[in-house]
């Protein structure tokens, strides 16, 4: 890999679309949270650890973990987010691997929401892409898009960055606002053809 970005962006600010286009071109993606989704799923790798360290209460009937119950401890609990990062990052981590090993193309992108807040992630990538638009676009799609109610979507809002530390850490900022798809679309493919002259040259910086 030539080119490691870390994609990132608040929650319904169009990552997942812009990670698409990267695709289209042939970019490895690694989407981290489908990654700790399907850890965490029925079945899934994490969850005989998540039993062992929060008991059966933390997997719901359907054998994944209970979010809702989770969530709950996470921000409540003492500790308990750490024991959680403890288990999940780790798990995280090797699977980012090995899908980033897997691709082969020179550039990866890896999604990553909460980039902006962890160091781990700002050490592990070249560049920083943000994808930034306002809160309320943020809260409309997302409540086009889940039908979730709008405070929902605005607490979480609340506990990611805020847009201006977001801005700060970019090397590069796709703002998603008042763009058409394919104006968005344009926006992205500026950006992967400004890449491409520099994928010989360092890559780190
Ligand atoms: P999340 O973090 O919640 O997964 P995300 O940042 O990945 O969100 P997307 O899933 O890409 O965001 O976009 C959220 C919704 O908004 C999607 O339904 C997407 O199609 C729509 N959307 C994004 N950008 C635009 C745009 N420029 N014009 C119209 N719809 C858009």
């Amino acid at each position: 890999t030539l080119w490691r970005i870390g994609l990132t962006g608040g929650i319904g600010s169009g990552k997942s679309t812009v990670a698409r286009r990267l695709a289209g071109h042939g970019a490895t993606v690694v989407d981290t949270d489908a990654i700790a989704r399907a850890l965490t799923a029925p079945g899934g790798a994490a969850i005989d650890a998540l039993r062992a360290a929060f008991g059966p209460a933390a997997i719901g009937a359907d054998g994944a973990l209970d979010r809702a119950w989770m969530r709950e401890r996470a921000f409540g609990e003492p500790g308990a987010k750490e024991r959680l990062e403890a288990i999940l990052h780790p798990m995280i981590g090797e699977q980012v691997a090995r899908e980033a090993a897997a691709g082969r193309h020179p550039v990866c992108v890896y999604d990553v929401p909460l980039l902006v807040e962890s160091a781990h992630w700002r050490g592990r990538v070249d560049r920083v892409w943000v994808v930034d638009c306002t809160p309320a676009t943020q809260v409309a799609r997302v409540v086009a898009r889940s039908g979730w109610d709008a405070s929902t979507v605005q607490a979480v809002i609340a506990r990611q960055a805020s847009r201006a530390a977001r801005r700060a850490a970019a090397d590069a900022v796709i703002v998603n606002e008042g763009l058409s798809l394919d104006a968005l679309a344009a926006e992205v493919d500026h950006l992967w053809r400004q890449l491409q002259p520099a994928g010989s040259a360092t890559t780190t910086g």
